[in-house]
């Protein structure tokens, strides 16, 4: 389907992308692009890519498909570099976790002859970095595209076969719509899961050893997504700012309930925000969104209850 496919960035998402098209063989030849030579050395160790190069400006030349997956903050610099060697009518999408904020970003520095098609896959792990991806990331997660109104519709179909072809499914969405989803979805939990670890951190010495020792999977889960990579959850706060504090706001009226629900012993209130929650869990699983994914395939965390396992899912992005 595509003759020359550049991706840039060749982190956990790029290197799995840059596997699962080698895998499909919807790719004559595979270009990897990285600004840092340390991964275009692993890279090229990997074999998962025909050319590796670190000069993101020529890397796009003569390619029909280029995917930028670089943490949201880099996709203006990256724009600016790539536009000018764009070959008319290629095709360029992205996998930033915020779409409204990429666009943004994006879309000045393209020329008027090449077509955007914004994309999000639902998948990931906390870990970053070429040797971190897999070819299966993408099996059974969904891939949401926002592509703009005056999009070329053969564009968003190229991009949508991509992205079957590496076992996605396909949602459509406004830019802003996903955003505020993706909110309450991704980027509120790693808020939190950073506070909460945040807070254990800040422990004496003796009371945070305890909290090692003793972290049951509670605790356990929120470190794991706690350890996802920094740089890119800076960016995806700086670049959904709006969606993030609405939902922040909402958030906190909810727990200040909860927190006044146990002050005044009222477990009537308790057990049925309990069980409504629980109820959103059995939903998850039975939509098969519920396991973990991790180097090697899935991964089973954590010793789940006979009813209702509560491990953390795989992180989103
Ligand atoms: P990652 O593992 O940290 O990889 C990003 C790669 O891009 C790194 O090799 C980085 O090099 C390189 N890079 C940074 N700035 C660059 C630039 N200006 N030009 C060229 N290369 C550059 O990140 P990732 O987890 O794959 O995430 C990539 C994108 O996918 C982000 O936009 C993120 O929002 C999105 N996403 C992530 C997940 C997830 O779970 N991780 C899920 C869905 C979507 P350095 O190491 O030198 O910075």
């Amino acid at each position: 389907m595509f003759e020359k496919v550049t991706i840039i960035g060749l982190g956990l998402i790029g290197s799995s992308l840059a596997r699962a098209i080698r895998a499909s063989g919807i790719a004559t030849i595979i270009v990897a692009a990285d600004n840092n030579k340390d991964v275009c050395a692993i890279v090229k160790k990997l074999g998962i890519a025909d050319e590796v190069t670190s000069d993101i400006r020529r890397s796009v030349s003569g390619s029909d498909l280029v995917i930028v997956a670089v943490p949201v903050g880099a996709c203006a610099n990256v724009a600016e570099q790539i536009g000018p060697s764009l070959k008319a009518g290629a095709v360029i999408t992205d996998v930033g976790s915020v779409k409204q904020g990429v666009i943004d970003a994006l879309k000045p520095h393209l020329p008027s002859t090449v077509h955007l098609v914004p994309g999000h896959p639902i998948a990931g792990t906390e870990h970053s970095g070429p040797e971190a991806g897999f070819a299966e990331l993408f099996h059974d997660r969904w891939c949401i595209l926002t592509p703009l109104a005056e999009t070329d519709i053969r564009a968003v179909e190229k991009v949508t076969k991509l992205w079957e072809a590496c076992g996605s499914k396909i949602e459509f969405m406004d830019p802003q719509h996903h955003d505020l989803v993706l909110g309450i979805t991704s980027h509120l939990p790693h808020l939190i899961a950073y506070t909460i670890v945040g807070t254990a951190n800040q422990l004496e010495d003796d009371m945070k050893s305890e909290v090692i020792k003793f972290s049951a999977s509670g605790f356990r889960d929120f470190t794991r997504i706690a350890a996802s990579d920094p740089v890119m959850w800076r960016d995806v706060f700086l670049h959904n700012k709006t969606a993030v504090l609405e939902i922040l706001q909402r958030f906190t009226e909810d727990l200040t309930a909860l927190q006044k629900a146990i002050r005044r012993g009222d477990g009537k209130y308790l057990h049925d925000t309990f069980s409504s929650t629980r109820d959103i869990r059995r939903q998850i699983i039975d939509q098969g969104q519920a396991d973990y994914r991790a180097p090697g395939g899935l991964r089973q965390e954590g010793t789940p209850p006979v009813e209702v396992p509560h491990k953390a899912s795989g992180h989103s992005g």
